[in-house]
């Protein structure tokens, strides 16, 4: 430091100080030897005054053994000793005119002549320092000092130039200067502030880094209120008892302060202060060191806001979040766990917290997972019941993580635990009705199935394993589905896959299913189409077992199909007999009348008045007989037949409808081809639905042994030219010999076993009777159509 010795370090001072000490000390030898000479000279002159100078002189100057050199009063050398001669390595006689001789430096020679003169002329001691030439060429340092020689009054005899060697002193003073310079140049250049006080703490020295960043010079640091006015008063008023006990001490010490800059703003310093302690180890100053650690102090602060942030996200989301070391002991818990818990932290680090909480049944099993996890090291995730502050206990999903160092050891675990409780019990409500829906289809023999088009998966309940007797492991598809359907049925298992998949309408089948026993059950599938959550085609279906009920079904068909035709054989029976006994009474009139016109003809004389009026009797039973025929005509025709408005649509719908049971039992399956806007007929419904049921019955009985295709009935009316209607009933039955044609309609023509060959006949009267026409049609493919067209009303209301 440039301004203060104080601030001078200890070690480059403590050197110099010993070559000063070195260079004095020999300085100190060589004049005391100078001294002694003195002396011995002065004795000898007054013991030996006899004795010549000359041999004094070269007693002197060879005992010394640095060089010396005699001159004259007037400068003349008149001696050398052997050093001197050594030294520069010239001999006497070229040393004598030293002054141009160059064995003194050119530059210092000027000096040390002046100096010599000068002390010549006055008649006193000299001393200069200057550079000699040594005999190699390196110049030396070396203190020259000139001693006049007296004799008793006083006159100069000689002069004494001792040349003393202070080569290493003056390297080693250039060596502190310098270094020094480098110093002062160091300390005032550095950033760091810089500052040397006393034992007390008060300020005797800052470097430049402290007055420029203060904006202050060298006085301001040594007034008394210096601390009060650069340091924040704040922090002066904070730190002043601890900075006194510490300056106490001969320790070094830091403390954080704001030190107002040049600009007015306060930053943020590390002081730290170091003592130089003297040789008792007593503190002899303090050396403080002030590093700027404003930006520290900045981020520091962002670390703690940022911390802070996370701090309270962590304590305000709602997930349980626990920190374990690495034993599994518990260190820290967030909010939401000791709201939860109504526990405090303390109550959570306490050894017996699980047991506390923890449902009992869960306990052991928690345990034993998370130690294993622990051990491994492993994460972990568990369910368990955890004891709210309400008594009441809910679940959570728990998750262990562990937390690694740069070098993957565990350091802590992170716990996040997550209330499921509303899960859990939406989860428990669908096992519930999940339960009770296998029971109900348990009961009701109803299995359920969803079906995913786009992917073919198949779900299916636990009934409809049952129904189908398929093992619960299967996995089913549709081709495991196929092994159980009857050979019967499989066209229309395949049709119905096929209509599923490119449809979107809801439908119901019938099938029949051949059991590995080789007996039959009934299916009776009802499906609805939705779509799934991505919008995929998915049926939901149910699927009844109707053995039971088609077996009851079928033997109650067999008693009322046996009823009805025990019923018409025995109306048919009735109106045979009606027509019997109609006919009857007139035909045995007419036969009675008929003999006694014979017997009255063949009386002697004939009697024919009587002949005559027997004859007119017998004609008026046949006439009652032809009117009981009319009669039972008219009641066949009907011809009084109740009329009105018929929308053919309808009325087709209205018998498919009404013979739904006989048609699955014969596993029909019906179509529909009705025409919009269909004009209106006029008629008797009941009539014409007669015979609609006719062609349906008819139709389904010719399918009755196809197996090789679906027993397709289609029902499709239409408007044809001329105003009439249609209606088309067109099966895939066995269908009818070209030849057979004519008589399909004649009254008794049947090819059945139980038919009556009616049904046709009385079809065709209906429809003449309604002004229409009726036929029937090979189908090109199998089957045949039966069609009636009957004129329909013009300007009907449709
Ligand atoms: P039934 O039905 O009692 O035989 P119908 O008069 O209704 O009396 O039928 C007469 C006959 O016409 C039938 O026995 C059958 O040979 C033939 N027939 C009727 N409808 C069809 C049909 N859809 N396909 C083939 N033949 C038919």
């Amino acid at each position: 430091m440039k301004r203060s010795e104080g601030s001078s370090p200890a070690k480059p001072k403590s050197f110099a100080d010993e070559l000063e000490e070195r260079v004095t000390q020999r300085t100190a030898e060589l004049t005391a030897t100078i001294e002694q000479l003195k002396r011995q000279l002065a004795e000898r002159q007054r013991a030996k005054e006899a004795l010549r100078e000359g041999e004094l002189f070269n007693l002197i100057v060879e005992s010394i053994p640095v060089p010396v050199a005699i001159t004259s009063p007037t400068g003349e050398v008149e001696a050398l000793n052997k050093p001197t001669l050594e030294y520069f390595g010239k001999t006497f006689e070229e040393l004598k005119g030293w002054k141009s001789s160059e064995v003194v430096h050119p530059a210092d020679l000027e000096r040390t002549v002046a100096a010599q003169m000068a002390a010549h002329q006055k008649g006193t001691a000299y001393n200069v320092e200057s550079r000699h030439r040594r005999t190699d060429g390196v110049y030396r340092w070396f203190n020259v000092l000139g001693l006049p020689l007296r004799d008793a009054q006083g006159r100069i005899l000689h002069w004494f130039h001792l040349q003393i060697d202070i080569d290493d002193r003056k390297r080693a003073e250039e060596a502190l200067r310098s270094a020094e310079r480098n110093l002062s140049l160091t300390i005032n250049t550095i950033p760091t502030l810089i500052q040397v006080s006393q034992p007390d703490g008060t300020v005797l020295s800052v470097n430049q880094a402290v007055l420029d960043y203060h904006g202050i010079d060298l006085q301001d640091v040594q007034t008394e209120d210096f601390r009060t006015r650069v340091y924040h008063p704040d922090d002066v008023e904070r730190l002043r008892e601890e900075r006194k006990e510490a300056l106490k001490r001969p320790l070094q010490f830091e403390y954080e302060q704001r030190a107002r800059g040049k600009d007015g703003k306060y930053r943020w310093f590390l002081v730290r202060y170091n003592p130089l302690l003297d040789d008792q180890g007593r503190i002899d100053r303090w050396y403080a060191t002030a590093f700027d650690i404003e930006d520290r102090k900045r981020a520091e602060e962002a670390l703690r806001s940022a911390e802070r942030n996370l701090n309270q996200i962590i304590n305000t989301i709602p997930t349980h979040i626990y920190v374990l070391n690495i034993e599994g002991s518990v260190q820290y818990v967030n909010q939401a766990v000791m709201d939860y818990t109504g526990l405090s932290l303390e109550d959570v680090r306490q050894e017996d917290y699980r047991d506390r909480v923890i449902h009992p049944e869960d306990l052991k099993r928690v345990r034993a997972g998370r130690l294993a996890s622990l051990r491994r090291g492993a994460p972990f995730s568990t369910e368990q019941r955890v004891l709210s502050n309400d008594g009441q206990y809910r679940w959570f999903l728990v998750r262990y993580k562990p937390l690694l160092d740069e070098q993957g050891r565990i350091v802590q675990w992170y716990v996040a635990a997550f209330d499921i409780e509303d899960r859990k019990r939406a989860q428990e409500e669908v096992r519930r009705s999940e339960a009770f829906l296998a029971e109900a289809q348990r009961l009701t023999s109803i299995g359920s199935f969803s079906w995913l088009v786009a992917t073919d998966e198949l779900a299916w309940s636990e009934e409809l394993y049952r129904i189908y007797e398929f093992d619960g492991e299967i996995k089913i598809t549709l081709g495991v589905i196929r092994t159980r359907v009857h050979p019967e049925d499989l066209s229309l298992y395949e049709k119905m896959v096929e209509q599923a998949r490119n449809g979107s309408e809801d439908f119901e089948w019938q099938y029949r299913l051949l059991m590995p026993d080789q007996s039959i059950k009934y299916m009776h599938a009802v499906a609805q189409a939705t779509r799934d959550p991505s919008g995929q085609l998915e049926y939901i279906a149910a699927v009844r077992d109707v053995t039971a009920r088609r077996l009851a079904d079928e033997a109650l068909d067999k008693a009322r199909s046996e009823l009805a035709r025990v019923a018409r054989v025995m109306s048919l029976g009735a109106l045979t007999a009606s027509i019997a006994h109609e006919v009857n009474q007139p035909l045995s009139g007419i036969i009675t009348n008929a003999s006694t016109c014979m017997r009255m003809l063949d009386a002697e004389p004939p009697n024919v008045d009587g002949a005559r009026e027997t004859t007119k009797r017998t004609i008026r039973d046949g006439r009652r007989a032809a009117d009981v025929i009319t009669r039972l005509r008219a009641l066949f025709t009907n011809k009084d037949a109740a009329t009105e408005l018929i929308d053919l649509n309808e009325a087709t719908q209205e018998v498919i409808a009404l013979s739904r049971s006989e048609l699955e039992r014969n596993r029909v399956i019906t179509r529909t081809e009705l025409a919009v806007k269909l004009p209106l007929v006029t008629g008797d419904r009941v009539q014409l639905q007669q015979v609609i049921l006719n062609l349906l019955r008819n139709g389904s009985d010719a399918m009755s042994n196809v197996d090789n295709r679906p027993r397709d009935l289609l029902f499709r009316t239409e408007v044809e030219e001329g105003g009439w209607v249609r209606l088309n009933v067109q099966d895939a039955g066995i269908g009818f010999e070209p030849q057979s044609l004519d008589r399909l309609f004649q009254t008794f023509y049947t090819t059945k076993d139980d038919g009556m060959g009616i049904g046709l006949s009385v079809s065709r009267s209906i429809i003449e009777n309604h002004r229409g026409r009726i036929w029937a049609t090979s189908n090109q493919s199998a089957g045949a159509t039966f069609s009636f067209s009957i004129p329909c009303v013009v300007d009907g209301p449709h």
